[in-house]
């Protein structure tokens, strides 16, 4: 049994569930569209061979995403070759692939063997005046001509608008029930270049939830530029969407869009047991090395969840409530994703319980008194400088051998600063 299965939590018993649902949120049924083989690619740093792709779309298959996303085929030559190899790899998500509103596009892309295209075109003033150069019109009619064609080949189609929320509200809706009346899957909300905040993205997802189908599902896809890629998912969430877009550690175009591990941390809260049945959580961390690897980042020091730093706790009255009961600071539990938790103990906010609990690890016996001695040399150590666990390690097994040993002249010694650190705090040592 995977140590993500079983029990997390109750949801119902969840305290960061919503206390009043949206009678059409989606908070606790929704799907990734995983979207790092398409959205991705276009990250400056990105460069993806047959065979890298091949080993992602492999890891976001096992880690459970429902859909992989991958680039056009009629992006370049290998591009499509590299299509038709991940369709064909016999994975439980299903592949889809993006490709413009254009029938040479939407030809190619049926022969590679995907089981859905994600058809996009520019709605936006500013892209229909300096891109497509297409009116309203043309988008509907080459729209209902692509549409028609995918569906004929038996294919599911996803049909989104580009920029959608620097369109117009009303060409939207109307662009969206004509796609809907053809029957499309999915429509698609993309903030492409990353303008919206939650409440915006909560009111166009109810709107246009209003006005489809029910049966007709609704993707969104969140660019970063603001900060708000993961907020802004969740409120899509809220208001009726089904599916999110998102590429591990974020990376796309700009500094991209949703990261799956934070759309994970975020829903994760709302219902554990959900997100823990879906994706195998523990897979997480390698998951983002491999990409991190593979487009030569670092993974963030405060990534949710990955982050080096997601579950330190450093401030002494932190640590002490930590030690007691975890649930105290930590809304995520670290040992769901295979991740540890550490209590930093060398430096200057440190508390005695703390120090203690490092103790006990150390299997040394040794009373609250020694232990808040300890505590204070510690603490005047890190006045001039941080001390490492092998340094914190050090003092504690000295202090016990010298009690061990009932050395008492050597204890007061060890807890004196010693001439030189004693100097360096000093204000004529920091002058000179
Ligand atoms: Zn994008």
């Amino acid at each position: 049994m995977p140590p993500h299965a079983g029990p997390i939590a109750n949801v119902s018993s969840s305290p960061y569930a919503p206390k009043y649902t949206d009678s059409l949120s989606r908070l606790t049924n929704w799907s990734i569209i995983e979207s790092t083989l398409r959205e991705g690619e276009q990250f400056a740093n990105a460069f993806f061979d047959t065979a890298k792709k091949i080993e992602i779309a492999k890891a976001l298959d096992d880690f459970g995403v429902e859909y992989i996303e991958i680039t056009s085929p009629a992006a370049s030559e290998q591009s499509r070759l590299d299509c038709i190899a991940i369709a064909n790899l016999g994975l439980k998500a299903k592949i889809l692939t993006h490709v413009r509103c254009h029938m040479d596009d939407a030809r190619i892309a049926c022969e590679t063997g995907v089981d859905g295209l994600d058809v996009v075109i520019g709605t936006s003033s500013y892209l229909r005046e300096f891109s497509h150069g297409k009116d309203m019109e043309r988008i509907i009619k080459d729209a209902t001509e692509v549409i028609n064609y995918v569906k004929s080949k038996g294919l599911e189609v996803r049909f989104s608008s580009e920029d959608s929320f620097r369109s117009d509200l009303v060409d939207l809706l109307n662009l969206y029930k004509a796609v809907d009346q053809l029957g499309v899957n999915r429509v698609g909300i993309a903030d492409t270049v990353g303008c919206a905040n939650p409440r915006q993205v909560y009111d166009l997802v109810k709107t246009l939830r209003s006005v489809l189908k029910p049966t007709t599902d609704i993707e969104c896809h969140f660019h970063n530029d603001t900060g708000c890629a993961t907020a802004n998912a969740y409120a899509a969430l809220e208001a009726g969407a089904t599916h999110i877009d998102t590429s591990v550690l974020g990376i796309g175009e700009r500094n991209g869009i949703t990261p799956i591990g934070n759309l994970i941390a975020r829903m994760f809260t709302v219902d554990p047991d959900y997100v823990a049945s879906k994706y195998k959580l523990h897979q997480l961390r390698d998951l983002e090395n491999l990409i991190a690897d593979a487009v030569e980042i670092q993974v963030p020091f405060n990534n949710c969840i990955t982050g080096y730093c997601a579950f330190t706790h450093k401030a002494g009255i932190h640590a002490k409530a930590i030690l007691n009961n975890p649930a105290t600071y930590e809304i995520l539990k670290p040992e769901v994703f295979g991740m540890t938790r550490y209590v930093s103990i060398g430096h200057r906010l440190t508390g005695w319980n703390a120090v203690k609990n490092r103790a006990e690890q150390l299997g040394l016996a040794l009373s609250d008194d020694d232990l808040k001695a300890i505590t204070g040399k510690i603490k005047k150590l890190a006045d001039i400088k941080n001390q490492s666990m092998e340094d914190v390690d050090g003092l504690l097994r000295n202090f016990h051998a010298y009690k061990v040993a009932g050395d008492h002249s050597a204890i007061e010694q060890l807890l004196v600063l010693p001439k030189a650190a004693a100097a360096a705090a000093t204000p004529e040592a920091v002058a000179a």
